[in-house]
């Protein structure tokens, strides 16, 4: 058996988050210890789950709804919050019962019911929606008095104190033969979940890792599986949505400069912009005109961009990729050491949502059909599965902050839930555990391999 370094010196509840390495599972993958140690008014579940086609939050909130608000609870009396709201879709209506049934033999908890808009999940957005709240631009949920988690996060939160996080909820759906949530180890590979959802349909597949609209497109199924997987959507490769987010930086900067009528409708149904803050994707797109052949943007009007791609894949008439141009402008201006605090955008106003905002949500029905994928828009009920890897790959970065180092080598036998690699004391991330128990096959920059 092997162990990480020594630990931060942190109190009780943070401590034992960081020691079982429970990061962000809806995506973000930050350090929930971080939060645990902050102070706020409200905690928020985070159970929007508004990527199209994704249900692993559902599934987890079916099966394990009290671990979800045991790890509710111990936020709350970690941060000193006076309350915490489980924000979760109005169409689960019959989870949504059983929710209210829990949330009732709780102390200062309660269940929100949402609108089934695309970003509901978006911090922001569900800090506005639950609280009435409006985050300072270029802030934090914390800035609002918030800490926002996803409740597989919680789930593992509560958990924390037996054991590691060392499995993932994953939905597998798209042009797979049985579209499915499942649990699997941490460190399989996408084709390995995909064989448990009974196989590809189609041949000449690609996939996003993630949901349709912030995920990211793999051609190569072997990407492992980490503590912030959501899920995979299997498509064809010559799936519009698959040919336009693989679109390079030339290609969208041309098409964008020639084509752009800045009609706005990008920022007009922005869902940042509808809260108050100073992003304007129009705006950022007029500035691909004045780049020239340096290509280098520098609209701070990207600057508050959460990249939620509802520009680029609903807002658009043109097909354009304002997301795209964002991204690539605070990457420039990153560059140039530009941010939000030393923007000429940051004038201390606060931010007060748009009147009509309320009007201008984006239903996720209606962006499903204009994602093209109606015909994938299946359930995906959980399946119980006995698949037990040969071998798993855990990553060393599965977390915002600094990579991991190995802690074991080749040769060593672990055990899972064995702490494979871990940061300094001082640094941001905590430690990643073996998912499986096996020998230390191979130990590199990227991940730790075991077999069993
Ligand atoms: S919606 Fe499209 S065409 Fe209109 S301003 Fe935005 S990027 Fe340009
Ligand atoms: S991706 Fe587009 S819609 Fe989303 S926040 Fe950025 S500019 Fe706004």
């Amino acid at each position: 058996m092997t162990g990480g370094g020594r630990p931060p010196t942190l109190s009780p509840f943070p401590a034992r988050l960081r020691a079982a390495g429970v990061v962000g599972a809806g995506g973000a993958g930050f350090p929930a210890y971080i939060k645990a140690r902050s102070r706020a008014e409200y905690v928020l579940a985070n159970a929007a789950e508004c990527e199209p086609l994704l249900k692993k939050d559902r599934t987890l909130l079916e099966y394990h709804p009290e671990k979800v608000f045991d790890g509710l609870e111990l936020m709350m009396r970690s941060t000193g919050a006076a309350a915490g709201i489980l924000g979760i879709k109005k169409k689960h209506e019959k989870l949504i019962r059983r929710l209210e049934e829990i949330a009732g033999t709780r102390k200062n908890v309660s269940v929100a019911k949402l609108g089934d808009y695309y970003p509901a999940g978006d911090e922001h957005c569900l800090v506005y929606d639950l609280t009435g709240r409006v985050t300072p631009m270029g802030g934090f949920p914390l800035d609002a008095g918030c800490v926002v988690c996803n409740v597989e996060t919680l789930y593992n939160a509560a958990l924390s104190d037996r054991e590691p996080v060392t499995a993932k909820y994953l939905t597998v759906t798209g042009a797979v033969k049985k579209p499915c949530t499942i649990k699997v180890p941490i460190g399989i590979t996408y084709a390995e979940a995909i064989e448990i959802a009974g196989g590809l349909k189609i041949r000449h597949a690609a996939g996003i890792d993630g949901g349709p609209m912030m995920g990211k497109v793999i051609t190569d199924f072997n990407t492992l599986v980490n503590k912030s997987s959501g899920g995979i959507i299997v498509l064809p490769r010559d799936h519009p949505l698959i040919v336009k987010k693989v679109r390079s930086r030339p290609v969208f900067s041309r098409i964008g400069r020639s084509v752009c009528d800045q009609c706005s409708f990008c920022t007009e149904l922005c869902p940042r912009y509808l809260l108050g803050h100073s992003v304007q994707p129009h705006r950022a797109m007029r500035s691909l005109m004045f780049a020239g052949g340096r290509e280098k943007l520098h609209s701070e009007f990207a600057l508050l961009c959460c990249e939620c791609s509802l520009c680029s894949l609903y807002s658009c008439p043109e097909n354009l990729d304002p997301r795209e141009v964002c991204a690539a402008a605070k990457a420039d201006l990153r560059e140039v050491k530009t941010g939000f605090k030393n923007s000429a955008l940051n004038t201390g106003r606060a931010p007060a949502p748009h009147p009509v905002r309320e009007e201008r949500k984006t239903p996720v029905s209606k962006l499903i059909r204009r994602l093209g994928l109606a015909d994938y828009d299946t359930d995906a009920p959980f399946l119980e599965h006995d698949y037990e890897p040969r071998r798993v790959k855990i990553q060393l970065s599965q977390h915002i902050g600094v990579p991991c180092s190995p802690k074991v080598s080749v040769g060593d036998l672990v055990k899972k839930g064995s702490v494979v690699g871990d940061v300094g004391p001082d640094e941001l991330g905590c430690p990643v555990h073996a998912s499986i128990g096996g020998k230390i096959s191979k130990v590199n920059e990227k991940y730790v391999e075991i077999t069993a």
